[in-house]
């Protein structure tokens, strides 16, 4: 980690303010090229100081701020220096040639966070967690993701990690010297704390099931016969004109999904063809998606519309729905009602939710009604809950071989049988944390980074 990187770390267009990194060994020299003040940045490191932001030329091009964390104090653990410019795009392109003609090297993907998990500032998970919190789309996912950042999988997992190599070691004395009278803790003993641990692990993985709700959202599909208004909603609930409306019936003819914050959700909200009778060969196709699409959501959003009563067609959606997770959604409430909801109510047992995608009323009951059904409030945000796939299957597989483990203590088998499958569980959750990561889990991690971060 010897090279000094550049980049710049917001977004790539216009903005107030524009910030560039630059990150190594020669950061403070490099931006000596770059910046300009009365006073040198590294006389007060961590404060801000005022000065000319320079061009490759060492005109000025900008003033704005510039401050020097000198290592290991920084995120990366290493010298960095920051420059707050105003965010034109033709200023940020200009300081950082400045960097590079420096001697600063553009940095890949991810590389300042690479180095702060090389320099031991984070661990593998709390690497993770921030292209988790990049990312979160709502409230709940950025708290976990923060609190994540801030270690609290690490910290579990490396206390199940050193309770697990205390048992090691005395699984290993045992093999080492069986003849000797080691003061050993009993096999109940050890039996216990191997279940701990698997419940600890197993609790942590489970909670992947509402975790992943939190950072990929709902996969939710809106079905109904046509012209009930499944594509109104969907551009209600999206505030613009995703779907094509129309009053002619079979317009949407394939499924649309568009991703989206809806409340303290976020929804994969998946609009459908109208579920009806048809002959016509493409619409027949669209009619089966629909059918699949509601099949693999784990939340439907069955429309009927207010203002008419129900049809066959209706009672076909509703026999779709059967063992869903389901919301009745009642469109068209600004119209005279007309629909019978007791039969719906009777015969799928599915909140029901009133709704005009006209007027754009209902939607905040319909965002309630969503996270009552999949209980979001419920959901512990202090890190704690999975998010992240890889997390739950390695935290899966670690407690599998503590099982394992314990099974071959209470079958009386001898310690040494119950190392093998405890020191796999330690590997597994060295891959979690980066203690044991090859190489290639780490520069995939990593790849999946912006520039600047
Ligand atoms: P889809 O076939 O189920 O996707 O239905 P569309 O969204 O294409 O809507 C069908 C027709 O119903 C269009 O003419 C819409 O303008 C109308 N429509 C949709 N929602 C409402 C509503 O809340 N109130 C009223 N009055 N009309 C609506």
């Amino acid at each position: 980690m010897t090279d000094t990187i550049a980049a710049v770390a917001t977004a790539p267009a216009k903005s107030a303010i524009g910030i560039i990194r630059v990150d190594g060994k020669n950061a403070l020299d490099i931006a000596k090229h770059m910046f300009r003040s009365t006073k040198p940045i590294s006389d007060n490191p961590r404060l801000m100081c005022f000065g000319e932001m320079l061009d490759t030329n060492g005109d000025v091009i900008d003033r704005g701020l510039a401050v020097f964390f000198n290592a290991p104090h920084s995120y990366t653990g290493e010298h960095m220096v920051e420059l707050f410019c105003h965010g034109s795009p033709a200023v940020l392109r200009e300081m950082l040639a400045s960097a590079f003609k420096a001697g600063a090297r553009p940095a890949m993907p991810g590389e300042f966070t690479q180095r702060a998990f090389l320099n031991n500032k984070l661990d593998l998970t709390g690497a993770e967690a921030v292209i988790d919190l990049i990312d979160a789309e709502t409230k709940n996912a950025a708290k976990n993701a923060a609190a994540q950042i801030d270690g609290a999988v690490g910290a579990r997992i490396l206390k199940a990690h050193d309770s697990l190599i205390d048992l090691l070691s005395e699984f290993y004395a045992y093999v080492d010297y069986p003849d000797e009278e080691i003061e050993q803790k009993s096999t109940d003993e050890h039996i216990k704390t191997l279940d701990r641990i698997t419940n600890d692990l197993l609790s942590l993985s489970d909670s992947y099931d509402k975790g992943r709700l939190i950072r990929d959202g709902i996969k939710c599909a809106i079905i109904g016969r046509p012209n009930v208004g499944k594509s109104s909603i969907l551009n209600a609930v999206l505030g613009f004109e995703r779907s094509i409306v129309t009053e002619l019936e079979g317009t949407t003819r394939d499924t649309i999904e568009e991703s989206l914050s809806f409340g303290e959700l976020k929804l994969r909200l998946i609009d459908t063809a109208g579920i009806r009778h048809t002959d016509e060969p493409i619409e027949k196709l669209g009619v089966a998606r629909s059918e699949a699409a509601a099949s693999d959501a784990e939340l439907v959003l069955a429309v009927f519309d207010g203002s008419k009563s129900l049809m066959p067609e209706d009672k076909r959606v509703l026999n779709q729905t059967a063992g869903k997770t389901t919301i009745a959604v009642i469109n068209k409430s600004d119209l005279p009602q007309l629909i019978d909801t007791e039969y719906i109510r009777n015969n799928s047992g599915a909140p029901i939710c009133h709704v005009s995608a006209l007027n754009k009323t209902g939607f905040d009951e319909l965002s309630e009604l969503i996270e009552e059904c999949f209980n979001i409030s419920g959901i512990p945000c202090n890190g704690e809950t999975i998010t992240n796939p890889r997390h739950a299957a390695a935290l899966k597989r670690a407690a599998i071989a503590t099982a394992s483990a314990r099974d071959a203590l209470a079958a009386g088998l001898t310690p040494d049988l119950a190392a093998t499958d405890t020191e796999n569980a330690v590997n597994t959750l060295g891959e979690l944390t980066g203690q044991t990561a090859s190489e290639e889990i780490i520069r995939r991690i990593f790849e999946r980074f912006c520039v600047g971060k």
